[in-house]
């Protein structure tokens, strides 16, 4: 597969997904500390970018190590801004069976900001990305804001067949495993929201 005259990181967003990048499937990943995780070939740049798909590991990578999802190098802690930013009560989370990975102590009516599988910009590239990305420019639910100085991450899961055993004396059981996909992203903020059982807000 060519090479792409887009450039990655200033063309295309670092973490976009491209058609040269196959699924490897299930397997340990250095991006969640070894666990089960859907792995993807790294080829940044080769054959076109898929520019509503995320790459699986530098998805993860870019949470894990608050690195720009649009230039991809590392975000400062005074220079991080997110622009799809969805207030979240903590017992919102927990009663949609997202909230499991919380912190215990987090009160249900704390607010988060809920980044989705979106890591924290640098000002400049939100600016530029607002400025050359047709799709950002028109969505209205774009709302750039700090990123808050503490968050919390949520692996997103789901159960995977685990790989057959096919050369064991015995026939092994089929066994499903859990497997990382992305890594969402809430930021911890000091707002509370003590009405948040309120389904009508
Ligand atoms: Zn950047």
């Amino acid at each position: 597969m060519k090479p792409s005259s887009l450039k990655v990181g200033i063309d295309v967003p670092w973490v976009t997904s491209w058609t040269g990048e196959l699924s490897l499937g299930a397997g340990p990943c250095p991006s969640v500390g070894g666990a089960l995780a859907i792995l993807q070939a790294d080829h940044a740049g080769r054959g076109k970018p898929l520019y509503s798909q995320n790459h699986a590991v530098r998805q993860r990578l870019s949470v894990r190590d608050m690195r720009c999802p649009m230039c991809g190098e590392p975000t400062a802690a005074d220079d991080r801004w997110t622009q799809v930013a969805h207030p979240v009560a903590a017992g919102r989370l927990r009663a949609d069976g997202r909230g499991g990975r919380l912190p215990a102590d987090l009160a249900d009516e704390s607010i988060l900001i809920d980044a989705g599988s979106i890591a924290p910009l640098h000002k400049a590239c939100v600016d530029r990305s607002l400025r050359y990305c047709p799709h950002l420019k028109a969505d209205p639910h774009i709302d750039v804001r700090r990123f808050p100085d503490r968050w919390v991450i949520l692996p997103l899961t789901a159960r995977a067949e685990a790989a057959p055993q096919l050369f064991l004396a015995r026939p092994v059981p089929a066994r499903t495993a859990e497997v990382i996909g992305f890594l969402q992203l809430c930021g911890l903020t000091s707002d509370r929201d003590p009405a948040w059982r309120d389904v009508s807000r």
